[in-house]
């Protein structure tokens, strides 16, 4: 990742500066459960928010089916109706909710600066970084050649394209596990690809998993390639690689879906914040404040740890009252 930071620097730098045409007193930067807290109390504090919402509105819960485990919601609820929700309650309380990416940043000045879409910069006196985290991928040339025929990391997304197929689910997370589940639903069978012996996942997403009985768990297997003509038709996988029992397999599939984990959505802000070596920013703990005065972050993009939408939540409070708490010290 970090051959490629200097590159876009060096393209940042031959841009023309672009003068910001706004000034704000909170800027929010990214549209799950984070940022729309954030700009809930945010609004609530008058301090007139703006919500940039970036490529996907509502966040990593609008790629789920149901959202279990907020509380609030005894039935569970759909995870794009709950962000649906989330913004309208924002919107109730005054807070302006923008389609836009933010594409780069200036955090060397006592005011903020920030790029939209590469076409506009805003000032603002407080920015709250609320950006999550992006789906990873194994790094299989396979994985390019097959994007969009085959290969996919959103199960909730994609899912219906292969009813009564038979897929695979790379991961021993709860994320791998609930794609597992949710396609065992919808497909033939589902193999779920796991490289250790356990799985990650939380007990009662690994009851799901070991109840459905069209999921075969193939522990200790690593996917090297994808082949097919049009698109994928089977992977190729080592069992136990590394040991004296190593052993190449091949699966037939249809769909190949990655439930490895994310990345946090930081690179565009580490010119100025302190991320470490995952890309995770830091933040003064017990806080949401960043190495940068007036510049804090919350929800998953600071988050190594929890990662669910109440923490989210509960941090994109905090953010917002930091902000509201450091305007009204100056
Ligand atoms: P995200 O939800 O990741 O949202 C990030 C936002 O930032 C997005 O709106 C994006 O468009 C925006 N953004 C990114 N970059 C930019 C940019 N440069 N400029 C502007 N905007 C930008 N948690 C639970 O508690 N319960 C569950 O049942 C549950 N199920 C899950 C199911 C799946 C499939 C996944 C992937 C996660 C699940 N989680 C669940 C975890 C939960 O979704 C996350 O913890 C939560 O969404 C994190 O919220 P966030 O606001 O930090 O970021
Ligand atoms: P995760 O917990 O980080 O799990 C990632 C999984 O992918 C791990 O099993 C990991 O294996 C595996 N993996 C990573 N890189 C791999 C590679 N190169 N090859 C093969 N396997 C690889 O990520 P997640 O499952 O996306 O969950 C993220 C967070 O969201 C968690 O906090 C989770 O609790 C939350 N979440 C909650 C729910 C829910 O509550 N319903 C649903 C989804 C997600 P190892 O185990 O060997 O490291």
């Amino acid at each position: 990742m970090d051959l490629f930071k200097p590159v876009d620097i060096k393209a940042n730098a031959q841009k023309p500066e672009i003068e910001p045409d706004e000034r704000v007193k909170c800027l929010i930067i990214g549209s799950g459960p984070a940022g729309f807290t954030a700009a809930i109390y945010a609004a609530r504090a008058n301090m007139k928010p703006v919500l940039y919402t970036g490529m996907q509105t509502g966040g990593q819960l609008t790629t789920t089916t149901d959202v279990d485990n907020y509380p609030g919601y005894p039935k569970g609820i759909s995870g794009p109706v709950m962000m649906e929700d989330f913004q309208k309650q924002a919107e109730r309380f005054g807070a302006e909710i923008r389609f836009g990416v933010a594409t780069d940043v200036d955090f060397s000045g006592p005011v903020h600066k920030v790029v939209i879409d590469e076409t506009r910069a805003i000032l603002a006196d407080t920015v709250i970084i609320a950006t999550g985290a992006t789906a990873k991928y194994l790094g299989l040339e396979a994985e390019l050649k097959y994007a969009g025929m085959g290969v996919s990391a959103c199960a909730t997304c994609d899912g219906f394209f292969y009813k009564q197929k038979d897929v695979a689910v790379i991961g021993g997370g709860d994320t791998a596990a609930e794609e597992a589940t949710y396609l065992a639903g919808l497909c033939n069978k589902v193999y779920l690809i796991v490289r250790r012996n356990v799985l990650r996942a939380s007990k009662a997403m690994q009851e799901k998993v070991f109840r459905a009985s069209n999921i075969e768990i193939l522990w200790e297997h690593q996917t090297v390639d994808l082949f097919g003509e049009k698109g994928v038709e089977g992977a190729i996988l080592v069992k136990k690689k590394g040991t004296p029992q190593e052993e190449t397999v091949k699966i037939k599939i249809d769909g190949f879906f990655l439930a490895i984990g994310h990345t946090p959505n930081s690179e565009v802000f580490k010119k100025f914040i302190d991320a470490d070596e995952v890309g995770y920013i830091k933040t003064i703990p017990g806080t949401t404040k960043t190495n940068v005065p007036g510049v804090f972050a919350a929800g998953d993009v600071q988050d190594p740890h929890y990662r669910q939408a109440v923490t989210a939540a509960g941090s994109g409070c905090m953010a917002a009252i930091d902000a509201e708490r450091y305007l009204s010290e100056k």
